[in-house]
C-alpha cells in the first residue's frame, strides 16, 4: 500500500508527541504542517525536519494533496478545521475535547458522514497499555460480570506551566482530564444512562473546578465512580496514572499505582506488572500517554488501510462528550442527568 500523505494542524505542546508517533508509524507520514503562529511552525518544521508549511488551514487544504489530516489544535478551532476537512474530502483526526459543545460535535459528524470521510476523535487514554490489560482481563471473563468500577484520576502535577489555557478556562477538569476518564469508563463498562456529579475548586488561582466526583449507571447494569482531582498532594505523585477498580460476579481488577495489576478471578490471583514501555522519544512521566498517541495514530492507519470505523470515532466520542456535558449540567443543579436526552 502506498503511504498515506498527512497533515498536522496546530504545531504547539501536545502535537510534538503526534509528530514524533507519526515518525514510528508505517504506512502514513506527515508532509505538511501549518500554524497560525509562524514561531510554532519554525519549531516543529525544524525539528521534524517538514519543509512545506502554512500558518492558514484553508492554503494547506488548498496546497496539498492529502490522505488525512491531524487535527491538534485546542477546542475552539475544531469545528471550523474539521468542517473544513469534510468540504475537502479529507479524513481528519480531531484532538479532544471534540469539540465546545455537543452541537458543534454533531454538527463536526454529519459533516463528515455527509462528506463520506472518516472522522476519529484522538481519544488515547483508552490506548494506554495498562488500560488495554484491564480490558482484556474483562474479555477473558475471569471475573465474570463487572457491577461495579472506579476510574480514578488524582494528582497535584502541575498541568498549568506546559498547559497555561487550562487556568483560564470556566471549566477545567472534567474537560481536560475527566473526559479521558469518562471515556475509559465507557470502554470498560459500556454506555451510561445516568451521571450525578459533584465539583470543587480547590486552587484558587485557576478559573474552573479542579476537583470532580461522578456516580455513574451504566446501562449494563454496573454502577461507576469518575473521581478525578488536579489538587491532591500524595506521598508520591503519580501522575498521569489512571487507577482502576472493577468488581465482577467471580472476582476483582485492580490496576493500582506503578502500573501493578492484580486480578482474583475463578483461578486464584495473580499479580503483574503493566507498565508502558518507555520507548526511545519519550520522557517520564508522560511516557505513559505517549506510548498511547503510537497506538491510537496506528489504529487510524489501519482503519483507513481496511476501511473500517476507528474505535473513537466522532460518532462513538459524541457519548463521552455527551457524559462531559452532562457532568457540568449536574454539577450546577445537583441533580442527577439522563444521557438519552442529549443525544
Ligand atoms: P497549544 O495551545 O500548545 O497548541 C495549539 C496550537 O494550535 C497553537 O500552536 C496554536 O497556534 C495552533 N492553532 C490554534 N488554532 C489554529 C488554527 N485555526 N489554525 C492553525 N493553528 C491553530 O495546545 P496543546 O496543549 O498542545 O493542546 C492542543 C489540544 O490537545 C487541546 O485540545 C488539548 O486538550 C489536547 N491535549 C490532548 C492530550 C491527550 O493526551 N490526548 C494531552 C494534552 C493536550
Amino acid at each position: 500500500m502506498a503511504e498515506l500523505r498527512g497533515a498536522l494542524i496546530g504545531c504547539g505542546f501536545f502535537a510534538v508527541n503526534q509528530m514524533h508517533a507519526w515518525r514510528d508509524i508505517e504506512g502514513a507520514s506527515i508532509v505538511a504542517i501549518c500554524d497560525r503562529d509562524p514561531e510554532r511552525l519554525k519549531v516543529v518544521g525544524d525539528q521534524f525536519g517538514i519543509a512545506r508549511r502554512y500558518v492558514d488551514a484553508a492554503a494547506l487544504f488548498a496546497g496539498e494533496s492529502l490522505d488525512f489530516v491531524d487535527i491538534a489544535t485546542t477546542a475552539p478551532s475544531h469545528r471550523p478545521l474539521v468542517e473544513m476537512a469534510a468540504q475537502n474530502r479529507v479524513p481528519a483526526i480531531c484532538q479532544k475535547p471534540f469539540a465546545p459543545s455537543l452541537a458543534d460535535a454533531k454538527a463536526m459528524v454529519k459533516a463528515c458522514t455527509d462528506a463520506g470521510v472518516a472522522l476519529m476523535v484522538h481519544e488515547n487514554f483508552r490506548w494506554q497499555s495498562p488500560i488495554q490489560a484491564v480490558r482484556a482481563v474483562l474479555d477473558s471473563g475471569d471475573i465474570g460480570t463487572p457491577f461495579f468500577g472506579r476510574i480514578s484520576f488524582r494528582s497535584a502535577y502541575d498541568v498549568f506551566s506546559g498547559q497555561p489555557y487550562l487556568a483560564t478556562g470556566k471549566r477545567f477538569i472534567i474537560e481536560d482530564l475527566g473526559i479521558h476518564s469518562l471515556d475509559i469508563a465507557r470502554f470498560l463498562l459500556g454506555d451510561v444512562s445516568t451521571i450525578t456529579t459533584r465539583t470543587a475548586r480547590i486552587n484558587p488561582n485557576i478559573a474552573g473546578e479542579d476537583v470532580a466526583t461522578m456516580l455513574m449507571d451504566h446501562k449494563s447494569g454496573a454502577t461507576s465512580v469518575v473521581d478525578c482531582s488536579y489538587a491532591t498532594k500524595l506521598a508520591t505523585e503519580p501522575f498521569p496514572q489512571t487507577l482502576v477498580e472493577i468488581d465482577g460476579s467471580d472476582g476483582t481488577i485492580r490496576l493500582e499505582h506503578n502500573y501493578r495489576l492484580t486480578v482474583t478471578g475463578r483461578n486464584g490471583t495473580a499479580v503483574s506488572d503493566v507498565s508502558p514501555p518507555l520507548l526511545p522519544w519519550a520522557s517520564r512521566p508522560w511516557h505513559n500517554i505517549q506510548e498511547s498517541v503510537v497506538a491510537i495514530q496506528r489504529h487510524w492507519v489501519d482503519c483507513l488501510a481496511n476501511k473500517t470505523e476507528p474505535a473513537t470515532s466522532g460518532a462513538d466520542n459524541l457519548r463521552t462528550l455527551a457524559l462531559v456535558e452532562a457532568a457540568y449540567v449536574g454539577a450546577a443543579s445537583g441533580e442527577p442527568v439522563r444521557l438519552d436526552a442529549l443525544l
